[in-house]
């Protein structure tokens, strides 16, 4: 490979800039002569939206959020005929395969790509919702995890003081791994994900239990986003009408945004190198992952046709700590 390009689509994550440089760095390193940068994910590929990068282009990246080649959506790219397009423009300017990095939406445009037009393609799991099967973690992940936990231990100070409830909802789409995670780290009295059933019932007999007993009422309930975006306004209706005074929070984008953390950073960065490894190992169809610790291929045949599922041994600790 003489010419290879990166995207970065769908919505982005902290750590999407150290992937970049990582696949920049190491496919220059590696022999790779020209590495192209297109703009604003599929969005700049049909549009010919695409730059040189230099191995100093990536300079003083590692550190920052979201990402320098910008994402976007493009549903244009569900066309089949569309998706020949972008595979001539590439041909045009001599690009022979891609990186692509974003979340599971992004890896069936991937897929599909690579099929139909013989390109080849290597994903990179970039999303703070870790919803990609196949892979253990996704970057992004740690960093969004961290970032929800720093406002929850603030909302938590407010909490006490009024010794009032708090809902605070958390990002995810229809996983619960986000919430399950801050939820253990954040030590909330209640964990709301879509994957499993919770009941508010049994929730409010306990809140009465602990008001009775002079425990007061304060505490956090996390709660994944969901399906159901009216969720947590229903919840503390509910509550409400068992005689609470809940408040709401919704953390909303910034848990997208902010500085990777350190793992984050090393995972954008050893997944990046693995990537172009791969590559020029002959691997095409595929997206990089961990597997209980180790970088590995997975086809992404399997990425988008699989689920991920929350582990319930995770989920049940949640259950298990509080008071
Ligand atoms: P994410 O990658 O974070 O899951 P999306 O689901 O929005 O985000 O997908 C990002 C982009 O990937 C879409 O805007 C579209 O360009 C492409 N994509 C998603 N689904 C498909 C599909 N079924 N076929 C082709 N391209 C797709």
């Amino acid at each position: 490979f003489d010419s290879v390009a990166i995207l970065t689509s769908g919505g982005d994550s902290p750590g999407m800039n150290p992937a970049i440089r990582a696949l920049t760095r190491a496919a220059f390193n590696s022999g790779i002569s020209h590495v192209y940068g297109i703009n604003r994910g599929y969005s700049g590929l049909i549009n010919n939206d695409i730059q040189k990068m230099t191995s100093r282009s990536v300079t003083n990246i590692v550190q920052r959020g979201g990402t320098v080649l910008k994402s976007a959506r493009c549903l244009e790219f569900k066309e089949p005929n569309v998706r020949q397009d972008a595979a001539k423009i590439l041909r045009d300017r001599g690009i022979e395969a891609l990186f692509v990095i974003g979340g599971d939406g992004s890896m069936t445009g991937a897929h599909l790509f690579t099929e139909e037009t013989g390109i080849p393609v290597i994903g990179l799991p970039g999303t703070i919702d870790n919803d990609i099967p196949g892979s253990d973690d996704t970057i992004g992940f740690d960093t969004a995890v961290n970032t929800a936990l720093e406002a929850i231990d603030k909302i938590r100070d407010t909490a006490q003081s009024h010794e009032r409830l708090f809902l605070v909802e958390v990002m995810g789409r229809n996983s619960g791994f986000i919430a399950t995670q801050v939820g253990i780290a954040c030590g909330a009295e209640m964990v709301v994900v879509p994957e499993y059933d919770f009941d508010l019932r049994e929730l409010c007999l306990t809140l009465a239990q602990r008001r009775a007993t002079g425990q007061g009422s304060s505490g956090i309930i996390v709660v994944a986003e969901g399906k159901d975006p009216g969720l947590t306004n229903r919840i503390a209706y509910q509550l409400e009408e068992q005689g609470q005074n809940p408040r709401i929070c919704i953390l909303g984008h910034i848990q997208r945004g902010g500085s990777p953390s350190g793992h984050d950073r090393m995972l954008a960065s050893c997944l990046g190198a693995s990537a172009v490894s791969y590559l020029l190992a002959g691997y095409n169809d595929i997206m990089v992952g961990v597997n209980q610790g180790s970088i590995v291929d997975i086809p992404l045949r399997r990425v988008i046709t699989e689920t991920k599922s929350l582990n319930r041994h995770l989920f049940d600790i949640t259950t298990l700590l509080h008071k």
